[in-house]
Parts: C-alpha cells; structure tokens; sequence
C-alpha cells in the first residue's frame, strides 16, 4: 500500500485521518473514558469536527464503563458499575468484522457517534463492540470494562481495538491517509497493516502516527508471549510482532515505535524525557491542549462571544483578553465560584463561603500525582488561614486495582477532620467531566503537585486558564512551556534543569507550596485585587490562547498527517 499503486483499494488516495484511542471522553453519558488520556481524545476530536478535519475514531464501547465512585464517611472508595446503553445514544452499523482470538472467531459491531459542530464539520466515532449473540459469554464480555479485568483480559481488548477497528474502517469503506494511535493500547493495527503490506515496515511506517503520553518504563504495556501466541496463533505474526515489539515481552509502546514515521510526546520535557527512555529514535512533541469551548464556563463563555465573537473556533482571539473590562471577569468568576460552592455545600455538607480564596485539586487519585502533599505540614497550613482564609476543593477516583490510590483519598479524609472548624475541605464523589468542569472554573486557583517527571502533560490547568482560575503548579508537563512566574501563576519547586535528589526535591516542593501560599498567594488575593485580575487576564490571554486542541490538531495536521 504505497504511492507506487499496488494498492488496488487505493487507500493513500484516502484522505482520512483514523484516530485510535483506548478511552474517549465524549461527554459523562458515555462513561467510557478513566482520565487524561480519555479527555484529551474527547478534544481531539472535537477539535477536529469544528476545524472540519476529515477524521474518523475508534475506541471500545465499554459496556460497564469505567466506574461510578462513591465514598463513604471515612472516604472508602466504592465502586459502582457505570454501566450504560449505547443503544439510546448512538447507532449500531449493519457491517461487522471478526478477529480471531485463541481458537475462536469474535464477532465485532459497531457503534456510531456522529460528533457534530456547530462549523458543519462532523467526526464519526466507532464504539467497538463483541457483546453479541455469536459470540460465547466470555468473547461477550471483552468490550465491557476499561482498563478491567487480567494481561489477557487486556490482550484481548487491544486485539479488538487494533485489529477489529483496522477490520471495521475497511468494512465500512473508509480510504485512510494515516492511523493516529494515541497511546500504545492499539498499535497492533500495525499488525494489521504489516499484512496488508507484504510484510514492509516501510511502508507501514508511512501510514503510522504515535503518540506516547507515558514517561515511565513501568507504565508501557507488555505481554508475555506466552500468552501472545495462545491468543495470536500465527506464527508469522509472532515473527513480526518479536521483530518490532521485542524479543523478551511484547511491548506495545516499541511496537508503535518501530513502525511509526511520526512519534510525539505531548510536551516538550515529555518529549526529551521520552527520547533519553528510547535512544535512536526521532521522537517531537505536539504540547497538549484542551477545547475551549467545552472548558469554558457559561458566564465567561458570555464574555467571550460578547467581546471576542468566533473565539470558539479561532481561540487565538483570547490574547485579546484585556478589551474585556476587569468588573465584568470579577462578576463572571464570582457566577462560577458560587455555582461550585453551592454544589460542594449542598453534596458533602461543609460551609464553605464564595468570598473565601478556594483552592481546587482534582485528578485521577494515583501516588505520583502526591493529593496529599497540600496536607503535609498541617501547623503551615492553619498558620497560612491565619493570615488569610482558606478552603479546598478536591476530587478523583482511584483505580479499582491502585489500593494506594485509595488509601490517599483515605488519608485526605482523615486530614479534613483534622482541620475541621478551621479549614473547610471538601472531596467531592465521582469526578468525571461535568464535575470537572465546575471544578476548573469554580475555585480561585488550580494546584497540581506531581512527581517530576511524571506529568507528562496535564491538562487540567489548561482547562482552569479558560475561566481565569490561575496556576500553582509543580514544573513538570505543560506547565513548564505555560509558566511564567507571577504573571500567568505559580511554580511549586525546583526549575527546570535543577537537579535534586528526590527527598530534597520534595521537601523544596512542600517549602515552596507553603512560602507562596503564604507570602504571595493568600495576600494578592485579599490585599492586591488588581493584580489578582491581571493573572486572571493573563492566564486567559498568555495560556488559554495557546494550550488549546485547536493548535494542537493543526499541530497534528501539518507535523504528522500531511
Ligand atoms: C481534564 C481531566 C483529567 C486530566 O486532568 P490532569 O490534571 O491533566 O490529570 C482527568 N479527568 C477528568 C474527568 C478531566 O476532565
């Protein structure tokens, strides 16, 4: 399949982009996305109906969802099915494929969400499926949880999104230019193509984009072959996938590698963080963004199209931010402060009060993201309330399977107890995309303290520099292209390119936390209003203008698919 015509379906005339992803974040009615990685395929997307991209997605319809969380009074985590029915909200296609897993063919459907903007431009999106009446119970149950289940569980998920979607985008008819595999869950579509290509990486390679968005070694999937040839039976394919995956465990992130002509990180460090893990490979960054008409809150969505019209499709406008009169920002922030206030009141019983500098931390709750690290020195913390108060807004689920996940949220609750009748803190249940949203734009300032270098992007304060909610965060991902410091927020730590060793590094990160909450933070708010609406103004014009899904797809567009 290459310029030179063997190709007899004339896929290179194709003009689609096919982009791959584990999990999207559509909308929270379709419960099929766990965090980041979800959200930003969700932008992607979106980003690409409204710039009217000739993109076409594919993920895992994922019956039962990721999950719903509950917490109970001691902040035990309970895991609730989300499950869903994709029947009320999208279309299943007559056309079905079938992937061979182990000794059995699995029928695999197909589900359709048409994504339309408002532009004219629309993205089709396939929810795989293997939930049906052909199949035994087992093969049914291989597109119900995300991120469930056993390796081989997992194995067979990412047979049916590689090779299944590959199988049900030519069933369908689709020319595609380039397969866009965001992550590594699906690169067994190279497989796929390799078959199609007599076997040459070459021309693979042309067709092939991939994003990596892991910057640990312990992060990447691997399969033992052992359980690769009891599932993938063929032996040539087992040649292939040894040859470009590994000789030792099939690893998913080198088998996207090696037959990808362009590979990305998803920031600049990322990138270089990602080029020092896989030596010899030519490895860019596209820095994420997020879609600023979804992240923006109802009241500044008012103030943009008022002052800034078409600034949802051509979010450059916002560096013109300051034509917007500052009283105006203040009233559209104070909206979404007291629609967020009321809902943490109103859910978890706590008083918190709008006038009160709201802190927000909200993210999927996993060691390295370190939730707990605002909690570390508790006498600072009601010394810092002292000078001026203070309340937190938090939220995050854990994985089922990440036990010291749960244990932080544990841990919070304990912490909020501790400071109960001082410092307000709230964890809200079941954090998913509408929470995040009246998260992002509710509190005053959006803190992130991750573990260098851990974040590969992050996307979450890009969402808060929509609404004018202003960065304290640990330099790692985004944040070190967006941070410039006292003009669009904080930095927590050591710069980029101090290195510390780790115990030091991280007693520099909760001096930081504390000093700046402080000296800085807590004072600007309530004693230097107006250059607290200049960060504001500059979080909106400096960030929000750039780290958006809009420049990152025509990133994508010019650098890795044309
Ligand atoms: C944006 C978003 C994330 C990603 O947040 P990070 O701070 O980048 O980890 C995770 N979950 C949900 C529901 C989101 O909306």
């Amino acid at each position: 399949m290459d310029e030179s015509g063997e190709n007899t379906k004339g896929a290179l005339r194709g003009e689609t982009i096919a982009y791959f992803s584990m999990e999207i974040g559509m909308k929270e009615e379709i419960p099929t996305y766990a965090g980041g990685l979800g959200t930003l395929a969700g932008d992607t997307l979106r980003s690409s109906a409204d710039l009217r991209l000739p993109v076409v997605a594919v993920t895992l319809a994922s019956r039962k969802g990721n999950f719903r969380q509950e917490l109970d009074a001691e902040g035990r985590q309970i895991e609730h099915p989300a499950e869903w029915n994709p029947s009320e909200l999208m279309e299943l296609l007559p056309e079905k494929t079938k992937v061979r897993i182990g000794k059995k063919e699995v029928g695999v459907a197909a589900w359709q969400y048409v994504l339309e903007s408002p532009t004219g431009g629309s993205v089709p999106v396939l929810f795989l499926d293997t939930d049906l009446e052909e199949n035994s119970r087992e093969d049914r149950e291989i597109t119900d949880v995300l991120y469930g289940g056993d390796e081989r569980y997992r194995l067979k998920q990412e047979m049916v999104l590689g090779i299944g979607g590959m199988r049900i985008l030519e069933a369908l008819g689709f020319e595609i230019r380039k397969y866009h595999m965001n992550e590594g869950h699906s690169s067994l579509l190279a497989l796929e193509l390799l078959k199609g290509c007599e076997g040459d990486p070459k021309k693979v390679r042309k067709r092939c984009v991939f994003t990596t968005h892991t910057p640990v070694e312990a992060g990447h999937d691997k399969f033992s072959y052992d359980l690769v040839s009891e599932l993938i039976e063929d032996g040539d394919k087992i040649e292939m996938l040894k040859r470009f995956g590994g000789g030792q465990r099939l690893n998913m992130t080198l088998f996207a590698l090696n037959l990808s002509n362009y590979v990305n990180g998803v920031a600049k460090k990322h990138r270089d963080v990602s080029r020092a893990m896989f030596p010899g490979y030519v490895i860019h960054s596209v820095t994420n963004g997020v879609h600023s008409y979804t992240w923006t809150c109802p009241p500044f969505r008012e103030l943009y199209d008022r002052y800034l019209p078409g600034w949802a499709n051509e979010p450059e406008l916002l560096v013109r931010v300051d034509v917007i009169p500052d009283d105006l920002m203040v009233v559209a922030h104070a909206k979404a402060k007291k629609d967020l206030i009321d809902l943490v009141n109103r859910s978890t019983g706590t008083e918190m009060d709008p006038q009160v500098l709201t802190l927000g931390f909200a993210r999927r709750s996993t060691e390295y993201k370190r939730p707990t690290l605002l909690f570390s020195d508790l006498d600072r913390l009601r010394r810092i309330n002292s000078r001026g108060k203070i309340q937190i807004v938090m939220a995050g689920k854990a994985h089922p399977k990440d036990f010291q996940g749960k244990r932080l949220i544990e841990e919070i609750f304990c912490r909020a107890r501790d400071l109960k009748g001082e410092i307000e803190v709230a964890y809200l249940e079941n954090y998913d995309m509408a929470l995040a949203a009246k998260m992002v734009s509710g509190v005053d300032v959006w803190v992130n303290t991750p573990l260098r270098p851990r974040e590969a992007s992050g996307t979450s304060g890009m969402k808060a520099a929509h609404n004018g909610v202003i960065n304290f965060s640990v330099l790692d991902g985004w944040w070190i292209e967006g941070w410039i410091e006292g003009v669009t927020g904080w930095s927590i730590g050591p710069e980029p390119g101090e290195e510390l060793p780790p115990q030091e590094a991280r007693r520099r990160d909760i001096d930081d936390l504390y000093s700046k909450l402080e000296y800085i933070i807590v004072p600007t708010f309530y004693h230097r209003k107006d250059h607290w609406v200049r960060m504001m103004n500059d979080s909106i014009g400096m960030l929000a203008y750039y780290f958006n899904s809009h420049r990152m797809m025509r990133r994508y567009v010019t650098e890795a698919y044309l």
